[in-house]
């Protein structure tokens, strides 16, 4: 073994809960500090400490990834009514970590499937990964839903504070109807689309974007009309230089299109169109296990995690002693776009080629039919997999790494 990888700046390290808890300390130990000398900030975001310190983790950890540019993320638990009976030292059901990293960041999720040959996507022709960008705010997820029952004319009527007013009719109906009235705000449709371009010039990959503007005139109209000035105004230069594209569409021609490309591009997505999209397209890639989750806030803080949770049920076996064939890909991925994106900023090759020499080492583990259990059934005809329990997985991960340093 050669030396250890210097780094310069520190990543910000948040620990999380139950099994992927016990993932993360294992890649740590056996897959990243015998090869990187790790400089990390560390914030125990493990639901105790969380409670512990009435949630103020949470937030230095979101202060400190703005101040140092990258994180990495150990799925946590976010409470509901059964985890307060099951911790009962809890004082609140605090928020969940990632809404509250995602509003002090003001980011923007992008999803990607982790792709390996023996496990083909449903889809034939996908053979480059599909990446979500959903926008998380707004729209029907922040609506009001009104019902009534006799005839009669609704409005929706704008107060402004300089007391001008906006009306319009919504309809006359006769009989019982359904209303529901929704908003975005122009700021946070700016966040999303800077999001989104500053993040296809960083993965160098196209961006397509889709609403209904020829329905919703106005408010999808916004959408496109904001999209097309951040393109026109910051983005358009880099992105001819790289030779990506910018491809705008009508949503149901996005999805059309998307069904029958090859994949390698970032769908940009409204709220809805995001959540319903990134579960198709997720499934029909394979598992929750191999996607990635990437936050990225407009000036490019970017925050990598694991898609998936804790992965509560593989934790109460891990506390009987069993073994557990926990998948821990997406969470070595997830430290692998850290490293490699602070290998970038700091000007430090090596590291950005560690990161990808670890990823091919999972990818070559997993080609010699080594995996976790929930790939197995997944795999090709003819394909010989084996499942090994994780403590197994990784140490074979290991010595494909060990191999190609
Ligand atoms: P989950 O942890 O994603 O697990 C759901 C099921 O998916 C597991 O029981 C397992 O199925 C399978 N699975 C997920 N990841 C896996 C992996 N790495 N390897 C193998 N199988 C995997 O979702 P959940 O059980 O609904 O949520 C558990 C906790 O996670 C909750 O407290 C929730 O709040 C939290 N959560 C956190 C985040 C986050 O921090 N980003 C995201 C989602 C959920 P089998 O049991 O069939 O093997
Ligand atoms: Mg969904």
């Amino acid at each position: 073994m050669n030396e250890k990888i210097r780094m310069l700046t520190p990543i910000v390290e948040m620990d999380g809960d139950e099994m992927t808890r016990v993932l993360w300390q294992m890649i740590k130990d056996q897959l990243i500090i015998p090869f990187i000398d790790l400089k990390t900030e560390y914030y125990d975001l493990s639901l105790l400490h969380r409670n512990e310190t009435k949630d103020q983790v949470t937030v230095d950890a979101a202060n400190a990834t703005r101040r140092l540019g990258v994180a990495v993320k150990c799925a946590t638990i976010t409470p509901n009514k059964q985890r307060m009976e099951e911790y009962p030292q809890l004082t609140e059901m605090w928020k969940s970590p990632n809404g509250t990293i995602r509003s002090i960041l003001d980011g923007t999720v992008f999803r990607a499937p982790i792709l390996m040959d023996a496990i083909h996507p449903v889809v034939k022709n996908w053979k480059l990964p599909i990446t979500i960008a959903r926008h998380a705010y707004g729209d029907v997820y922040k609506s009001v839903d009104l019902y009534t029952t006799e005839p009669g004319t609704a409005t929706l009527t704008f107060c402004g504070e300089s007391g001008d007013e906006k009306t319009i009719t919504v309809q006359k109906v006769d009989g019982p109807a359904v209303w529901q009235a929704a908003h975005n705000k122009e700021k946070s449709i700016r966040s999303f689309a800077r999001a989104c371009f500053q993040y296809a010039i960083d993965t160098k990959q196209d961006l397509w974007f889709s609403t209904k503007d020829t329905i919703a005139k106005v408010y999808d109209g916004e959408f496109k009309k904001v999209f097309e000035e951040e393109y026109e105004s910051t983005y358009r230069a880099e992105f001819e230089r790289l030779g990506l594209t910018y491809f705008y569409t009508l949503i149901d021609d996005a999805v059309a299109r998307v069904i029958r490309s090859k994949g390698g591009f970032i769908w940009a997505c409204k709220n809805y169109d995001g959540d319903v999209m990134s579960d198709m397209v997720s499934t029909a890639f394979g598992s929750l296990a191999m996607m990635t989750s990437v936050l990225v806030s407009p000036d490019g803080t970017t925050e990598y995690e694991a898609a998936h949770g804790t992965v509560t049920k593989h934790y109460y076996k891990h506390l009987k002693g069993e073994a557990t064939s926990t998948n821990p890909t997406a969470t070595i991925f997830a430290w692998t776009g850290a490293l490699r994106k602070r290998g970038q900023l700091d000007g430090i090759e090596e590291l950005a080629a560690f990161a990808d020499k670890l990823e091919k080492a999972v990818l070559d583990t997993m080609g010699d039919g080594i995996m976790t259990k929930d790939l197995v059934g997944l795999v090709d005809d003819g394909f010989e997999a084996h499942a090994v329990n994780s403590d197994e997985f990784i140490a074979a991960i290991r010595q494909h790494l060990e191999k190609s340093l």
